[in-house]
């Protein structure tokens, strides 16, 4: 999104009263419990980035990176900020790992970086175009999605399970080996004998996320966590402490923009309530809503 729709908003509830505090770690600079004693009602809303990793040989070379180290650090450079050793795909084979939006966002930067080449990989098969059978509308249909960044170019490749990455003499990644997938048991594993190798200076690692960074929740706020690595919370958002609530991702896991903006206004209901013992604001879905699924 152009940060001009941003900057609009942010002016419009500036306006309203809002006040915003750019670059206070909630747990470092200010702890929960500080916060907490502050205000009435507080509300986590600090999202689910914690990367899943891909424990393979090869994995703390050089050049091999999360994709949120590198997304976030382009953010702030194209936004003027300095920023120390800045990742960059210039003039560099690219290999993306995972082929969902932030594999996407990955493809799209690298390509407006000048990447010499971008190979997106994806364990798994290459969906169809047409909506399957067994997901009929109004279910959120698996298709082969064709992105902005997709169309900035580079190469696709599914079935792809990665063994290994390999380093060059200066001992950064230079390649990584990969096989076709394999389904045993209902397993995904590298098929023997099909091993090749990808070159790549920069690997950038887009694997899904595995729940919101949690060490200070659970350690100062004290909540609990379900087993998704989730915070628990009840049926208007509040967690086993009267005051605090939780929207969006840390409550939801990794998720889509439009719930996160559904549960923030059904959570600001929920505090309005809190306070004032009644509210007018709507409630768009509750915690435990999700999209239709058979
Ligand atoms: C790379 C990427 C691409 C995506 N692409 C799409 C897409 O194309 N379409 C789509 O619908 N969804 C997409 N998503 C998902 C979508 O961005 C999320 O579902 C949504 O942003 C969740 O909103 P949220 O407010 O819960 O959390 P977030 O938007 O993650 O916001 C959490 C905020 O809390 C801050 N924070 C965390 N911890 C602390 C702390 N201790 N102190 C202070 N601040 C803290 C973080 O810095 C962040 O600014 C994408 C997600 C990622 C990561």
């Amino acid at each position: 999104m152009e940060k001009k729709h941003l900057d609009l908003r942010l002016a419009q509830m500036t306006a309203e009263g809002t006040r915003f505090r750019a670059g206070v770690n909630i747990g470092v600079d200010i702890t929960w419990d500080d916060l907490r004693a502050r205000y009435d009602a507080v509300v986590v809303a600090t999202g689910a980035l914690v990367p899943r990793d891909l424990p393979v040989p090869g994995r703390d070379l050089p050049g091999v990176h999360f994709a949120m180290e590198y997304l976030v650090q382009q953010n702030r450079t194209g936004a003027g900020d300095a920023v120390d050793s800045q990742i960059t795909a210039e003039g560099k084979h690219v290999v993306v790992l995972g082929g969902g939006d932030t594999g996407a966002d990955c493809i799209g930067t690298a390509h407006r970086q000048l990447a010499a080449s971008v190979t997106n990989l994806a364990i798994g098969r290459q969906p169809g175009t047409e909506r399957p059978e067994h997901q009929p509308w109004p279910m959120n249909a698996t298709l082969f999605e064709v992105s902005s960044a997709h169309e900035e170019g580079g190469t696709r490749e599914y079935l792809a399970s990665t063994i290994e990455f390999l380093s060059n003499e200066a001992g950064e990644v230079r390649a990584i080996r990969v096989a076709e997938t394999e389904y045993l048991d209902g397993r995904r594993v590298p098929k023997a004998g099909t091993e090749r190798e990808i070159p790549a200076d920069l690997v950038l690692l887009a694997l899904g996320f595995t729940g919101p960074e949690s060490t200070e929740l659970t350690s100062q706020l004290h909540v609990p966590l379900d087993g998704r690595s989730n915070v628990v919370r009840d049926g208007n958002y509040q967690t086993s402490h009267e005051g605090v609530f939780v929207a969006g991702d840390a409550g939801r896991g990794q998720s889509l923009i439009v719930w996160a903006i559904a549960e923030g206004r059904a959570a600001a209901a929920a505090v309005d309530r809190f306070l004032e013992g009644e509210t007018q604001l709507p409630a768009p879905v509750k915690p435990t809503d999700h999209a239709f699924a058979i």
